[in-house]
């Protein structure tokens, strides 16, 4: 394969959890990974295990005056753009009444607003190319009303919706947008989302079909999927990879 066949796949939040197992899914099978995320430690480690298809650059998403030049800079060092998968997150447990509007806008920045921003910089440069596939990682809170997550699921619901909206107008330009809505995956995230709850951790599991929790190369395997030309008539879905979850009595 030669320097200009290889694909280039934006991650966001590729360093850790189910951000982890896509950048491994991708790079397995010879895409080039660009993993974003705050913890410049954690993205060394993450680029060291993960070899030479592995870049990483460290950048808060929630800067959003920064995403103009980190996709500038992504064109220049490698060529186009191919996959942006938008997955950084980040998650607030607490009662309704007890969210300041500050945490409430934190997570709507990170967790939709930068969405947009990152997806509109990558878009322009996808239309240059006449393709491009475009992958965002929803939650099930948007799916059902959960109790106390009352700004990840704003988030999360808004994120399905600009699914759509972006795949309207995105794909006549040769660009898919698709979406995955992970149910309840084994990562750090969702561990300190259960972690003293057992009551929730119970519920999850009555009501998941396949009655266990999801690992996150379950969802890799989808977003890689999606990334694919093996979905190149799928555009502006919302994919569920929940064991049935979403469906569950
Ligand atoms: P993790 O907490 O393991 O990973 C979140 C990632 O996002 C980290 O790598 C983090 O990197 C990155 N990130 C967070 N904020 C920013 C920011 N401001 N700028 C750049 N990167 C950021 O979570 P998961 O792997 O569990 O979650 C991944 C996605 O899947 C999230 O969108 C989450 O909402 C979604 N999801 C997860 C579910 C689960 O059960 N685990 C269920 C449903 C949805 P760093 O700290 O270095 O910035």
């Amino acid at each position: 394969m030669t320097a200009t066949e290889i694909k280039t796949a934006v991650i966001t939040g590729g360093a850790s959890g189910i951000g982890m197992a896509i950048t491994k899914k991708f790079i397995d099978n010879g895409i080039r990974c660009i993993l974003i995320g705050r913890d410049q430690k954690r993205l060394k480690e993450a680029c060291c295990n993960l070899g030479e298809l592995a870049h990483c650059i460290k950048c808060d998403i929630s800067v959003l005056s920064k995403l103009p030049d980190l996709v500038e800079d992504i064109s220049q060092r490698f060529g186009k753009i191919d996959i942006l998968v938008n997955n950084a997150g980040i998650h607030l447990k607490k009662p309704f009444s007890e969210v300041t509007d500050e945490e409430y806008q934190k997570i709507i920045l990170t967790n939709q607003v930068a969405v947009f921003s990152l997806s509109r910089e990558v878009a322009k440069k996808m239309v240059a190319e006449k393709k491009g596939s475009i992958i965002n990682i929803s939650s099930m809170a948007s799916q059902y009303g959960i109790p106390q997550v009352i700004a990840y699921t704003a988030s999360k619901s808004a994120v399905e919706g600009m699914t759509r909206a972006m795949a309207v107008e995105l794909s006549p330009l040769g660009i898919r947008v698709n979406c995955i809505a992970p149910g309840f995956i084994k990562t750090e995230m969702s561990s300190r989302a259960l972690l003293n709850d057992p009551e929730r951790g119970r519920k999850v599991h009555s009501r998941t079909p396949l009655g266990r929790l999801g690992v996150a190369e379950e969802v890799a395997d989808a977003v890689f999927f999606l990334a694919s030309e093996a979905s190149s008539y799928i555009t502006g879905v919302v994919l569920p990879v929940d064991g049935g979850n979403s469906i569950g009595f």
